[in-house]
Formats: C-alpha cells, structure tokens, sequence
C-alpha cells in the first residue's frame, strides 16, 4: 500500500497531467466510465459525462489513478442495473498483456516487473494481431483499427467498425477463438494425416483462413531461417533439417505438397506450430475481455497508475513500430524527486539507462522515480 503523502504527491502530478492534457473521447455522452484508487483499477462505476469539459473537470477535483470506459456505447451510460442502460453496440477490442506471453524473462523478474523484453514480445503480438489476422482474415481497414499502449505492459487495439459493433458476445467469442487458434481440426488441412504412406496433402498458401496462414508462414520463416523456426516451438535438430531441406519443402508446400516436411507425429506438430502462431490473448473466459461486450478498459491518453506512464493512443501501425513506451508514453518529463529504492532491476527511460539499485537513497527525475514508486519497489523521500 502507498502512504499518505506518496498517495497526495502522485495525485498531485496526475492533476497536473489532466490540467494540460486534453483528453477527447469518441461519443463521451454514451459511453459508461470507472475510476480507480491505487489498490483497485475499478472501484467506483456507472458514472457518465456529457462532454469533455466535465470530464476534465472530473479528472481535475479527483486526480484519478486509473481512468476506464466501456468499449460500449449505451442510450443511459448511468442507468443501473446494466439492463437499464440500453446497450447500442460495442466496439471490438482486444487486450494483449506480456503476462499472458508467458515469457522467461518472467519467471526470473516476476510479475510485477515488466523488462524490455516483456514490451518488444506484446509490441510484436500486436502487430501480428492486427497483419496477420484483423486486416488479412476480417478485412478491416487500417482506419478502422485503433492502438493504444495499455499504460503498463501492453497494448490495446479497438476495431471500429459498423457492422461489428452490433456483434453480441457469442460471436466475438467466436472471433477471439479463430485468433487464438481454438477449436481448429487438423484432418481439416490436412486429409491424409492419419494414413501411413500416403502423400500428405495440406493447405497452400493461396487457401483462405488458418490454412493458407499455416502455409504461407512456414515459407515465410523456412525463408528467414532456423530462428524463426524454433520461435515456432520447433525442435533444434527439426528445424537443421527443414533449412536444409527448404528448397523441395517450399516447392511442396506451394503447390500443397507437404509430403517433403518430414517430421514425426505431424498431427501434434502442426497443432503445436499453430498453438505458436496464434495470437496470445488470456486464456481464461472472465479475463478475456473481446467476449465481454461490458467491459470497461482504460480510457487512451490517462494515466495509468502502476506506473505513472500514459496510455497513450498510437496514430497508425507504422507509428506502432517505432514506439517505445518507456520513452514515448513518458508523462512528467521535468524536475527530479528524492527516493528510496527497495530493490529494482536494470531499467531504460527517455533513453536513459538505470542500473539496479538495491536499498539506497536516490535522486531520480520524476518519471523514473514515480515508475519505482508506483511500482512499488521504492518509497519517497
Ligand atoms: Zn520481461
């Protein structure tokens, strides 16, 4: 928990934030909000505003920590219970969070701790989420699409789009299982799987949907070489051999003979490679917030309060590529504040390297020193 007078400090500075930020929100008047505290990112809900006057104003008495808002839009974003809001379409939004990557460098700093490592791997999620599957397989336009970093260690991308917004939760539950690779059958792309010493025939790259992903990716990475390969989930000694063999295999696949891609138990491998080509969204059903045509998610452009950095919206998918959230969502640039540091791992912020550091005093520039606090590994002085 943070004291009181941390608590009064960082309020303080999200005030200041929102004083000089305009924040502009699509449709404010239909949309429901939730405010945080600095232990709960939701803790009071159901508020509405008019416009965005009186949500800066809002922002400017309370200071909150953490700001959210339905990915809905309702005739009576107040109304409670939910049923009396008159829901009228929700956008589709998709969560992506480095948590849900699973990644080594996790088990080594924990949960709590996001490295450089934890924001390149879901920066890369949500470019493939939105190359590889949003605009490709659904067809939406990148205007359509909009991103924004989560505040913390991810990003969030809202598809704005007419017909989907009338979408109820079954069918965005069916989406989110096609991009995470749920519910596919392998004997559909591959016939003959099961049969020994038949040719084995499968999907070209030409085919629609996850078959012609499936084809297409594996030239593409037999292409890029053996790393691309094991990011797959593929064996070392497996991966020597399908370079070295890339020239038939490519050929095959091409012309949807997969016969040359000798591997053993191909079923459990093609299922493991499209396991690793899938989009990694949290697995479980009441945190996977695309199905959820309820949920609030933070609002783009405030501040986020684990970390004091701004979830900001990012303009286009090129911007996407070269955003760096510890440089780019930065919100107080100015000034410097005395802390203690408990224990924090090495660091980079606004290009500046910060080296462990492990129960001493420091003098930190603001951002930095908020970063620790918020994230808990340091006190102020
Ligand atoms: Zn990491």
């Amino acid at each position: 928990m943070l004291d009181n007078k941390t608590i009064l400090l960082v309020k303080e500075y999200i005030k200041y934030y929102y004083k000089n930020n305009k924040i502009e929100i699509k449709d404010i008047d239909k949309r429901e909000f939730g405010f945080g505290d600095f232990e709960n990112k939701i803790s009071f809900r159901h508020y509405a505003f008019k416009n965005d006057n009186l949500l800066k104003n809002y922002f400017i008495n309370n200071a909150p920590p953490f700001v959210s808002y339905s990915s809905a839009e309702y005739e009576f974003p107040d109304a409670r219970p939910m049923d009396n809001k008159k829901w009228l379409g929700a956008e589709l939004i998709f969560d992506l969070d480095a948590d849900d990557l699973h990644l080594a460098c996790q088990k080594e700093h924990g949960n709590l701790w996001v490295c450089e490592n934890c924001l390149s791997s879901v920066k890369n999620e949500t470019i493939r989420l939105i190359e590889e599957f949003l605009i490709p397989d659904f067809g939406f336009s990148e205007s359509e699409i909009k991103i924004n970093f989560s505040g913390n260690r991810g990003y969030h991308v809202h598809v704005l789009n007419k017909e989907v917004f009338k979408l109820g939760s079954e069918a965005r539950r069916n989406i989110s299982n096609y991009i995470s690779g749920i519910g596919i059958n392998i004997n559909a792309f591959f016939p003959t799987i099961d049969q020994r010493g038949v040719v084995l025939r499968g999907p070209k790259p030409t085919n629609g949907g996850w078959g012609g992903k499936l084809a297409s990716s594996m030239i593409k990475r037999l292409n890029n070489g053996e790393n691309s390969l094991l990011e797959l989930g593929i064996e070392k000694s497996e991966a020597r051999m399908l370079i070295k063999n890339k020239t038939d295999i490519i050929f095959g696949i091409s012309i949807g003979n997969w016969d040359k891609v000798r591997i053993p138990k191909k079923s459990e491998f093609w299922k493991k490679v499209i396991k690793n080509l899938s989009i990694k969204q949290s697995d479980s059903i009441d945190k996977n917030v695309t199905n959820d045509i309820h949920h609030l998610i933070r609002v783009p452009n405030t501040i986020h309060g684990d970390s004091g950095l701004v979830a900001k919206e990012i303009l286009s998918l090129n911007a996407l590529e070269k955003f760096d959230p510890m440089k780019d969502a930065i919100a107080f640039k100015d000034g410097t504040l005395k802390v203690y540091v408990i224990k924090s791992n090495k660091f980079y912020m606004n290009d500046n390297e910060f080296e462990p550091f492990n129960n001493v005093y420091k003098e930190l520039p603001t951002y930095a020193a908020l970063y620790l606090v918020l994230k808990r590994v340091a006190k102020l002085v």
